[in-house]
């Protein structure tokens, strides 16, 4: 009898006999709850208030390797693992009693004999009218392992089988909040690498062979990685990177990257050809308190440029010194055009002294950038870099109006002896701007005659210069301004060709009026060479100033053997504007 069969049954509390139609259909309802309940893909338990397995159904045996008879009476929390999360264990209670309508959680089912069963699904839920609750067990390994696959495939490069860019930085992320937490040493290390010269292999073997040789690659870095168990990742291209979660010091990313390099260095056979390859390492190590992701990517990929730049097939470590002067230089580059703009540049001024008679004759321009950050700044440490962005051609016309307007208001006030202005002017801003329609603009504008501005050109912007800058020369010597050779002697020009040129002056490099320092004992080939290249200076109608002049006894020795002008601390500083005029209001510099 069908009723029969329900005894014992779902709701635990045993068949009731009944002889009314009403309960005659209850039975069949629960009877073919009963049915379905065994027959249901679906692993079900009913679980009494206690908590232990009123009945399991077949399909939950088989999920445990085990008789779902069996089941019965067992703690449900047992198979399922509920116990072992403390907030999962406590909502399931709160079912259990009635308090609560539904768990859900995922767990990691127990098979019997206590191995581990799949992942599931696990949902618990009070019956209607009982005291009981159903609890649902569904195996949900195949969506996991289906996740896990795809994962893997999102966070792994297909060439080389390498974690990708995108685990690489979960890893370092993660290893960085761990590290802060104070768990492990607290330091973090990396060595980012890019080989040498792997365009070239891969343009002329092919992309196949490319891929191969990243696979070798990859094998070998992951052989040095191996022993400390660090992460090694493609981060693209031919970049790598070894992960040091809890470094020591950096002399374990040292040993690292001796490691990948003597790796590296055992020859490749890829696609029947012999490959040697080598890499440049970029090796960082730090407390990882305080470090970002980025910035130790950005201080990795800096070092790696370094060892690129200082010769490749090498490993270098990471130098805040030389970090510092780099972002420098970056923060001096990217602010220079602004600057001329916001007026943050200011000229000082040189005296040129007559060698004879101790009379100012002119004075140099030089530069000086007043930084709101970096203070007072020297022209070494910029006008390359203006040289480098171009900048060098708004600042330059700047210098030369602010020089020539100075110049031409010293005019005015001392119109008895006026004083010529020497300008600077950079080999850049000869090809790249038109230096004479500048010039003859800014006298115009100024009103300043040009025979009161000389134009310092060094030694390697007039070399060998034909066309373009030997026709600016030229075109400026001809409006009457004064070219002069600055820092001569430093370069190779020679005197026969520099006559060539309309060259009206000859700055002496201060190398050579060193030698004329009363302290050491003179050097008399010096002052034999300079002789000379005076005299010749003088038979070719080229003047002639000594730079650097820093004693009396040099501006003797240099004005005995026929230099014209002398420019150095012996005489002044270069001062501001102010002082010079001041000093035009004397008689003489040096009586
Ligand atoms: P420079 O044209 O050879 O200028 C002479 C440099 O020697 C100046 O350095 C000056 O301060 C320094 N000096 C002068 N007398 C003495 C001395 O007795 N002893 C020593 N040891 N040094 C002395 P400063 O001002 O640092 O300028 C350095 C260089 O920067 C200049 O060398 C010039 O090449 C460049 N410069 C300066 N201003 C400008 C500019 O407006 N435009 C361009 N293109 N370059 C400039
Ligand atoms: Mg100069
Ligand atoms: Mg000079």
């Amino acid at each position: 009898m069908r009723e029969r069969a329900v005894s014992g049954t779902l709701d635990g509390q045993g068949g009731m006999p009944g002889s009314t139609p009403t309960v005659v259909t209850q039975r069949n309802e629960s009877s073919d709850f009963r049915a379905a309940f065994n027959a249901a893909q679906l692993a079900m338990a009913v679980v009494g208030r206690d908590g232990l397995v009123r009945s399991a159904n077949h399909a939950l045996g088989e999920l445990l390797g085990t008789d779902p008879a069996r089941l019965a009476g067992d703690p449900a929390a047992d198979f399922t693992g509920l116990r072992e999360d403390p907030r999962t264990w406590s909502a399931y209670r709160e079912v259990l009693l009635g308090r609560r309508a539904r768990l859900h959680c995922t767990r990691r089912l127990k098979r019997h004999g206590g191995r581990q069963g799949v992942w599931a699904e696990v949902i618990v839920t009070p019956l209607p009218d009982s005291c009981d609750t159903l609890l649902s067990v569904a195996d949900i390994s195949d969506r996991r392992d289906l996740r896990a696959r795809l994962r893997h495939l999102r966070m792994h490069d297909p060439v080389t089988r390498l974690p990708n860019r995108s685990l690489f930085f979960e890893r370092l992320t993660t290893a960085l909040t761990t590290a802060a937490d104070g768990r492990g040493s607290g330091r973090i290390g990396l060595c980012y690498l890019d080989l040498d010269g792997f365009k070239a292999i891969n343009d002329t073997l092919g992309h196949r062979a490319g891929d191969r040789l990243l696979g070798a690659v990859a094998r070998r870095l992951s052989e040095c990685a191996a022993p400390g168990g660090h992460l090694v990742a493609r981060l693209g291209g031919d970049e790598f990177a070894l992960l040091v979660e809890n470094s020591t010091g950096t002399q374990q990313l040292v040993d690292l990257a001796g490691c990948v390099q003597a790796a590296l260095q055992r020859p490749f056979d890829v696609a029947g050809h012999r490959l040697a390859v080598s890499a440049s390492i970029g090796v960082v190590e730090r407390p990882a308190a305080g470090t970002h992701a980025t910035e130790l990517m950005q201080a990795a990929d800096t070092t790696l440029y370094w060892a690129k730049a200082d010769g490749k097939a090498r490993w270098t470590l990471f130098d805040p010194e030389r970090n510092a002067h780099r972002m420098t230089r970056q923060a001096l580059s990217s602010t220079l055009r602004p600057a001329v703009e916001r007026n943050e540049f200011v000229l000082q001024y040189q005296p040129l002294v007559g060698l004879g008679d101790g009379v100012v004759r002119g004075v140099e321009a030089l530069v000086r950038w007043h930084h709101p950050q970096f203070g007072m700044l020297a022209p070494n440490r910029f006008i390359g870099l203006a040289e480098e962005t171009g900048a060098i051609v708004p600042l330059g016309r700047w210098v030369l109006a602010t020089a020539c307007r100075q110049a031409r208001h010293w005019q005015l006030s001392h119109p008895a002896e006026p004083i010529v202005v020497s300008v600077n002017v950079a080999v850049r801003q000869v090809w790249d701007s038109d230096l004479v329609a500048d010039v003859a603009a800014i006298l115009t504008e100024t009103g300043l005659p040009p025979r009161l501005l000389q134009l310092e050109l060094t030694e390697s912007a007039v070399m060998g210069s034909a066309g373009r800058p030997l026709q600016q020369l030229q075109q400026l010597s001809d409006m009457g301004v004064a070219i002069a050779i600055d820092d001569f002697g430093t370069g190779y020009s020679n005197l026969a060709y520099l006559s060539r040129l309309p060259v009206s002056t000859l700055k002496l490099d201060g190398s050579f009026v060193r030698g004329f320092h009363s302290e050491e004992p003179p050097n008399p080939a010096d002052e034999t060479i300079v002789e000379a290249l005076v005299q010749l200076a003088h038979r070719l109608g080229i003047k002639v100033t000594a730079e650097c002049v820093e004693s009396a006894e040099q501006a003797e020795r240099l004005g005995r053997i026929g230099c014209d002008t002398g420019q150095g601390w012996f005489y002044s500083r270069p001062v501001p504007p102010d002082t010079i005029s001041a000093l035009l209001g004397a008689p003489g510099v040096r009586p």
